[in-house]
């Protein structure tokens, strides 16, 4: 593992009271259990208290009726021949590094092969992504598309058919207002919502409204006419035309535009350089940490239940996933 500080900072759990709690199989599948069965472990076959943990074969035996039960069974790590150990330290640090880990950086740290540190961290990026999954955004709502990825040229400030920026992808950001905060003071950003997408049509970005932010709310977007019936589809809406001059994009929409820039920096400065087919993963990593960022000493335990709450995905099913789903 590599050194690391650690001093604790804002609450977050340190790279030393990782250790403590999570050094081995046997507390690993022991912290599984506890979050799995929170009133005590109860075998699903007569309803037995456990005779104990066995971290060699990872399940419960029932005292009354031996019945083993696996504690990674309908989770990320079913079936993993990587021990529980390595995968905690993944998940903490997906869960407390703001810039996430690399595949490469994870292979050196706990000493496997970069093919197994890739899958481990798509399986946790599909927790994040699951968990994800409903949230709705509500109230003030800002919303915008950009390019992301793929070379830097052309035109290409929005995703709207620019000539010259095929290789690039197209991602939505919503980014909810809170507060009005103090007066005179601007609102601050809320929860946030980015998705891929397959381009800035009309149906597209309804869609990905219509998936993303509870109706009733009141979008705020610039002139683009594929948000012009956004009134119909049941959103207050508020469309100000962008003029260089006078108000720039960033200053009318600013969180929007200043998750887009996290984003791309994101991709740009962990992974450098990322598959178009597979940043949709990237982008719901991003989405997921960007929402819990005030959330600092519960962030390992968040995510270990994510993981416990998914089902595991296989490497063929990562590979065979189509480009936009
Ligand atoms: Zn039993």
């Amino acid at each position: 593992m590599a050194k690391r500080s650690t001093t604790k900072r804002d609450g977050m759990m340190t790279v030393q009271q990782f250790r403590a709690s999570f050094g081995n199989e046997q507390q690993c599948g022991e912290q599984l259990s506890r979050q799995r069965w929170p009133e005590g472990f109860k075998c699903p076959r007569c309803g037995g208290p456990s005779r104990g943990y066995m971290a060699v074969r990872q399940v419960h035996e029932c005292a009354l009726c031996a019945y083993q039960c696996s504690v990674t069974a309908g989770t990320i790590f079913h079936k993993t021949r990587t021990p529980l150990g390595s995968w905690f330290w993944a998940i903490y640090r997906m869960s407390h590094d703001k810039k996430g880990i690399s595949a490469m950086q994870l292979a050196k740290e706990i000493g496997i092969s970069y093919p197994t540190a890739w899958l481990m961290l798509h399986k946790i990026r599909k927790a994040m992504s699951d968990r994800d999954q409903h949230y709705r955004l509500s109230g003030l709502v800002e919303v915008d598309e950009g390019y992301v990825g793929g070379e830097e040229h052309g035109e290409g400030r929005r995703g709207r058919g620019t000539r010259g920026v095929r290789t690039k992808s197209v991602v939505a950001v919503a980014v909810e207002h809170r507060g009005p905060g103090k007066p005179g003071k601007k609102p601050v950003p809320g929860f946030a919502a980015l998705e891929v997408i397959p381009d800035a049509a009309t149906e597209t970005l309804e869609k990905f409204l219509a998936d993303k932010v509870k109706p009733g709310s009141h979008i705020l977007s610039d002139g683009w006419h594929s948000y012009r019936r956004l009134k119909q589809k049941g959103f207050e809406h508020t469309a100000t035309a962008i003029s260089r001059q006078n108000d720039p994009a960033h200053v009318l929409f600013p969180w929007v535009h200043i998750t887009l820039s996290n984003l791309k920096r994101f991709l740009l400065g962990t992974h450098h350089k990322v598959e178009q087919k597979h940043l949709k993963h990237y982008v719901a990593e991003f989405n997921y940490r960007l929402n819990r960022r005030t959330m600092e000493p519960d962030l390992m335990v968040r995510l270990l239940r994510a993981c416990i709450c998914t089902q595991t995905i296989t490497y063929k099913q990562l590979v065979a996933m189509p480009e936009q789903a």
